[in-house]
């Protein structure tokens, strides 16, 4: 239900549990983060309150210099930890975050386990992990636009990759999500105040757009990979 992630030299944990909190009214029966550590991708995630996760992390903190993070409010699978979000792939290189139903996830999913894809979760979210991984070839911007073209539904996506770990993809196809611009960190959210503490620059994203994120800059685009330009809003007012 919740959407926001982080790159740059901020404690990546602490921002993605601040931004989550800041979500929490619009309601959630779990929550979770993926940050990229020095052991890789490295995901926490847990049933129920945003304490529950940071129960978690206080025994085993998630330290790096990236991250996604999610609250849900579960549609497809009930609430547990294994369906919580940051969902991955069997090849645990992939991280996403989704907001929305992927409509089609049946048959989708049917595809996959076909194609040998385990899945663990009941979630129709897994699904996208699993399509970003297979379309795979070196570009994950690339990849996730394959794997859209498959997908019917609402969704907003923050995705991770651990080939390529300086890159922050995200995506809006009727569920909300905003870009927040940093200086030598940038941010994404589904609603400004997730990210207002940091930053009062921002990018509204529309329907079928996506950006890519690293810590020093942000592109903007539109699903099919067309380069746009958006005038950056700045944000005066207070959460
Ligand atoms: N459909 C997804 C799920 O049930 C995402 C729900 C949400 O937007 O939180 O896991």
């Amino acid at each position: 239900c919740g959407i926001v992630g982080y790159i740059g030299q901020k404690d990546t944990q602490e921002v993605l549990i601040e931004g989550l909190k800041k979500l929490e009214y619009r309601g959630y029966d779990s929550a979770g983060i993926a940050v990229f550590t020095d052991q890789g991708l490295q995901i926490a995630k847990a049933k129920g309150r945003i304490a529950n996760l940071e129960s978690k992390l206080e025994v085993t903190p998630l330290v790096g210099n990236a991250g996604i993070g999610h609250t849900r409010w579960a549609t497809h699978g009930k609430p547990s930890d294994v369906n919580s979000h940051p969902h991955t792939d069997n090849s645990h290189k992939f991280s996403v975050v989704h907001n929305g139903i992927v409509e089609n996830y049946m048959e989708l999913k049917d595809e996959l386990i076909e194609q040998g894809h385990i899945f663990v979760s009941e979630t129709d979210t897994e699904v996208i992990s699993h399509l970003i991984a297979r379309e795979y070839d070196g570009d994950i911007v690339k990849a996730v636009q394959q794997a859209i073209t498959h997908m019917r539904g609402a969704f907003a996506l923050g995705v991770l990759t651990e080939y390529e770990p300086e890159k922050l993809v995200a995506v809006r196809q009727a569920s909300p999500l905003i870009i927040g611009i940093g200086e030598g960190e940038n941010f994404i959210g589904s609603d400004i105040p997730a990210i207002l503490q940091y930053t009062r620059n921002v990018y509204i994203l529309n329907d079928g757009e996506m950006a890519v994120l690293t810590k020093d800059s942000v592109e903007l685009m539109t699903i099919e990979g067309n380069f746009i330009s958006r005038e950056m809003i700045h944000v005066d007012w207070d959460a």
